[in-house]
């Protein structure tokens, strides 16, 4: 299982609990504003799952949260150490995605081991290309799948964006809400353009947070819950 870090305790990755994070490396899209993207190209170890498990500190845990990069890159590794995660702690687990394998998202619910999936949608489907070099027909497709799949199996669902200005706009928010529009939460997160590993996206300006707030009014017309991840704070709306 190739991991770039664990994280034995946040308070920001599963809402409402206490979790440790694994992050797995790899990943099959190339966002611009990717924070890891380099990182898990350079620090990246490769365990089998149950030494990673050993490896979490999960004293104070009353989640594990699993993300990346994309962890369904790696479906065995994924699904054995849920598994193990599942069989020895009974935690809730949430696993990050950006929706490009629902195959092996599925088979994961099916077998009980996911409680909570945060499902990246990142921009308006047509955009995908530009902003994470990945098939935004195959997401949109992808993420009507996800939605059912996680109402009937009663499964929590997230779905988020990082709004990035000058890359998008409030019809890529319109476009979003209107296709996930029966998800359980959305999110809107605030782009980080220090860490951005593409310099284009450096020179990018943050929003600010009374434009997320704007863009989450706009959600909260199709979705009941939402909420903005800001550096300023976490508002509910
Ligand atoms: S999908 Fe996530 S991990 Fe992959 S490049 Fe995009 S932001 Fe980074």
């Amino acid at each position: 299982m190739k991991i770039f870090g664990i994280l034995d305790l946040s308070t920001l990755d599963y809402p409402k609990k206490c979790s440790s994070v694994v992050f797995m490396s790899g990943c099959n899209m190339r966002c611009g504003y990717c924070h890891n993207y380099l990182q898990m190209k350079k620090n990246t170890y490769d365990l089998p799952p149950y030494k990673v498990y050993k490896s979490i500190d999960l004293t104070f845990s009353e989640a594990v949260v699993v993300s990346g990069g994309e962890p369904t890159v790696q479906p065995q590794d994924l699904k054995e150490f849920c598994r193990i995660v599942k069989r020895e702690e009974n935690l809730p687990i949430k696993l990050d995605t950006n929706g490009s394998n629902v195959d092996t998202v599925k088979e994961l619910i099916q077998e009980g081991l996911i409680d909570y999936l945060a499902l990246d949608v990142k921009c308006a489907f047509e955009k995908y290309w530009d902003i994470a070099q990945y098939d935004g027909g195959k997401i949109e497709s992808n993420v009507r799948k996800l939605l059912k799949i996680c109402k009937e199996e009663g499964v929590f669902l997230e779905c988020r964006t990082t709004y990035v200005p000058g890359k998008m706009d409030r019809g890529d928010i319109y476009t979003i809400v209107k296709t996930v529009k029966g998800c359980d939460l959305y999110a809107l997160q605030q782009f980080d353009s220090e860490h951005a590993w593409k310099e284009e996206y450096r020179r990018l300006r943050e929003p600010t947070l009374e434009e997320l707030l704007e863009l989450g009014r706009i959600a909260k017309e199709y979705i009941p819950n939402v909420v903005v991840r800001s550096k300023e704070g976490i508002v509910y709306l």
